[in-house]
């Protein structure tokens, strides 16, 4: 007997879009991980072949599991997206202009398709099953390349009035400051990013006079990554970056502090996996700039879940919403 559709269990899948990796998910609605999957972006070959890409491995995916599932909907995660219009907007990392995701999905699925910015979708993860479970008032800051974040306000998403809420990266904590990817300047993200780590060695380097491994190293070769291990072997150039940065960010999450009285901040990304290099001097400038009702009641925490795992799982979440709140871009 061939079964009923009804007597399948509902699944939905969720894609995180990154400028390197692609991260898929299928999750049921409980949560369960049925499976997970990465595959290279290569975005330079153009929006089009991407999608086909795609396509290609969620039905593969699907395929495997379709005897007992049924695909209901799929939440994607990118940079620069718009929940509301359903487009990516000229994300500095893929480079694929101004694209409406929801009208090439359309072109191979025939199920709702739900759209987020990746750090609201990183939020939403740590919300559904990291560190932020039964949390209302939580901002996670994703660093990598650049700074992102995702904001819950009250126990809800902030989207704001065109669903572009939460841009912190971009508030401008020096005035004449490094010159940032937005085209103005002293952008918070260009000095709290993996960029922003290589351009403060550079800064470092040339003003302060210390024996450093970090001369040996070119710019263009250079990664927060090996700025983190040579802290670790106490390069006092490398300390001091992290220091610095430290600084920075947590002066900053002290004054965003006092616009959303979060219950705690989330450090997720390839940076904040640098061990406690950024989170200690981050901890301390943030409790040393806290207005005095504030101190010690806001947590800085890392994130929940693994590398890559907190964006792609809330997509999932969004795609399992927007069926039951019928915020559906498809
Ligand atoms: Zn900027």
């Amino acid at each position: 007997m061939i079964d009923n559709i009804t007597d399948k269990k509902e699944i939905v899948v969720g894609v995180d879009i990154g400028g390197t990796n692609t991260v898929i998910g299928i999750v049921d609605l409980s949560n369960n991980i049925l499976l997970e999957n990465s595959f290279k972006t290569y975005p330079e070959k153009g929006v089009d072949n991407f999608f086909e890409r795609l396509t290609i491995i969620i039905k593969e995916a699907y395929n495997k599991l379709e005897d007992k599932y049924v695909l209901t909907s799929i939440g994607l995660a990118a940079p620069g997206a718009n929940y509301i219009k359903g487009t990516i907007e000229s994300s500095v990392n893929l480079k694929w202009g101004n694209v409406n995701i929801s009208k090439m999905m359309k072109k191979y699925f025939d199920i709702p398709v739900a759209i987020l910015n990746d750090a609201d979708a990183a939020a939403v993860g740590e919300y559904s099953l990291g560190v932020a479970q039964k949390m209302k008032n939580f901002i996670v800051l994703t660093l990598g390349t650049g700074l992102g974040s995702g904001i819950f306000v009250d126990g809800h998403l902030m989207n704001g009035e065109n669903g572009l809420a939460g841009e912190l990266g971009h508030i401008i904590i020096e005035q004449e400051g490094r010159e940032c990817t937005c085209g103005r300047n002293g952008c918070l993200e260009t000095y709290v990013s993996a960029a922003g780590i290589k351009r403060s060695v550079s800064y470092f380097l040339s003003v302060l006079n210390l024996e450093s491994e970090l001369k040996n190293i070119s710019f263009n070769e250079l990664t927060s990554k090996k700025v983190s291990e040579l802290a670790l072997n106490k390069d006092p150039v490398a300390l001091k970056v992290f220091n610095y940065t430290g600084e920075i960010l947590g002066k900053a999450l002290a004054n965003i502090v006092t616009i959303f009285n979060p219950e705690a901040i989330i450090l997720f990304g390839g940076l904040a996996d640098a061990d406690e290099l950024l989170l200690n001097p981050t901890t301390f400038y943030f409790e040393k700039n806290l207005l005095n009702f504030y101190k010690g009641k806001v947590r800085i925490l890392k994130s929940g879940l693994q590398n890559g795992k907190a964006a792609v799982y809330g997509a999932c979440e969004f795609a399992k919403e927007s069926m039951v709140k019928n915020m559906i871009n498809v």
